[in-house]
């Protein structure tokens, strides 16, 4: 059952109403109605995703942020959209299974037709007994024609039903592996592509290297400019990195203001070349605040580059840039700085 129509007896209703808005009250997140649906499906206890993130969130006290808030919603969203899918495909099995079923039943049922029919031949009969049972015949085969087309039908309307439904699930798959903020992959569909390039990388395939970028100086951006207008940024981060990646690549936002790009079929020495191409595309766009005008100068970020070395955990290769990273904020920022570089001496990698 869907997370929208619980079917509840209303004081139930009412007293969970109520604790989504107590606790809503206690965490200090505004009741507008998207985070009225959160919480509500926390207490209910009909997203058990969402309770998991909730309980955590609530044992560490941490805040309840616009964009854990927004992570929240997604999750309520697809947990409900899965449910709708499921529902709809118990449904379509239910309704093949009768309709299977009653053919069956026809099918027996002409099959004694004949059987009788076959069984009243073997007597002498008249000319008019004869045309009378060839009638009989003949009007339960129409029947039975007419039953098989609507059956046809039927079976066709399901399928189409089935096309819906599957075509519905790629869209939650998808939604699943997509930031809704800037609508590249999410952690997840980096954590993936990280995953399949570790495999592939194990079978000895082609080079796979790992880029990571952080927004400098975003906090005061923010501070400066407001949160609005800090997603208008990393909006244009995301589109810098998507312009810049194609094919198998993978480019993702995996953090707040961070965002990772897995290369696939790429060495260190062309990942670099990627790296500053999206660097300097962050740094060449001017940032203008659309409603008032007002010039908001330039952003830039800074990125860490490494690659898989041969059977190399995904996580060692991700420490690895993002000690780049690290170190490009350290050597002034605005910088791609990868773990050939000198300055990265330190890396147990280059010491190897
Ligand atoms: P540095 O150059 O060292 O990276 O400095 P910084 O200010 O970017 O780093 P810090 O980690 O101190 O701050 C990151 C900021 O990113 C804090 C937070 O306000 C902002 N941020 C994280 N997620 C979002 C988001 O979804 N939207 C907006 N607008 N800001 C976000
Ligand atoms: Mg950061
Ligand atoms: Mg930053």
């Amino acid at each position: 059952m869907g997370v929208g129509d619980v079917v509840l007896k209303p004081d139930r209703e009412k007293s969970l109403a109520q604790a989504a808005l107590d606790l809503m009250g206690e965490c200090g997140v505004v009741p507008t109605p998207d985070n009225f649906e959160i919480f509500y499906a926390h207490a209910s206890g009909e997203v058990s995703a969402v309770s998991h993130t909730i309980a955590e969130m609530l044992a560490h006290k941490k805040p309840f942020t616009p964009e854990i808030l927004r992570e929240l919603r997604a999750q309520t969203k697809a947990t409900a959209a899965m449910e709708q899918v499921g529902e709809g495909m118990n449904s379509v099995i239910a309704s093949v299974m009768g309709r299977l079923n009653d053919a069956g039943r026809d099918a027996g049922h002409y099959s004694s037709k004949l059987s009788a029919a076959t069984g009243e031949l073997d007597a002498d009969q008249s000319p008019d007994d004869l045309r009378k049972l060839v009638n009989s015949l003949l009007a339960a085969t129409r029947e039975m024609e007419n039953r098989t087309s609507s059956l046809e039908k039927e079976l066709q309307k399901s399928s189409d039903q089935v096309n819906d439904l599957r075509n519905k699930l790629e869209d939650v798959h998808r939604e699943a592996l997509t930031d809704p903020l800037t609508g590249i992959s999410n952690r997840k569909a980096f954590d993936n592509a990280l995953a399949a390039a570790e495999a592939a990388m194990a079978e000895g395939d082609d080079p796979v290297s790992v880029i990571l970028c952080d927004i400098d100086h975003f906090k005061k951006f923010n501070d400066n400019w407001g949160h609005q207008t800090g997603d208008q940024v990393l909006r244009l981060v995301a589109s810098c990195l998507s312009e810049n990646v194609k094919g198998r690549d993978t480019a993702a936002r995996y953090g707040g203001e961070e965002f990772g790009v897995v290369l696939r079929g790429t060495a260190l020495r062309d990942a670099m070349r990627i790296a500053e191409q999206i660097r300097h595309a962050v740094e060449a766009r001017r940032l203008v605040k659309k409603s008032t005008g007002d010039v908001l100068g330039t952003i830039t970020i800074s990125i860490g580059v490494a690659q898989f070395a041969p059977k190399e955990k995904a996580e060692t290769v991700v420490r690895r840039a993002d000690s780049c990273l690290y170190g490009a904020k350290q050597n002034g920022r605005n910088l791609v700085i990868s773990e050939k570089d000198p300055r990265m001496a330190h890396l147990s990698i280059n010491a190897a």
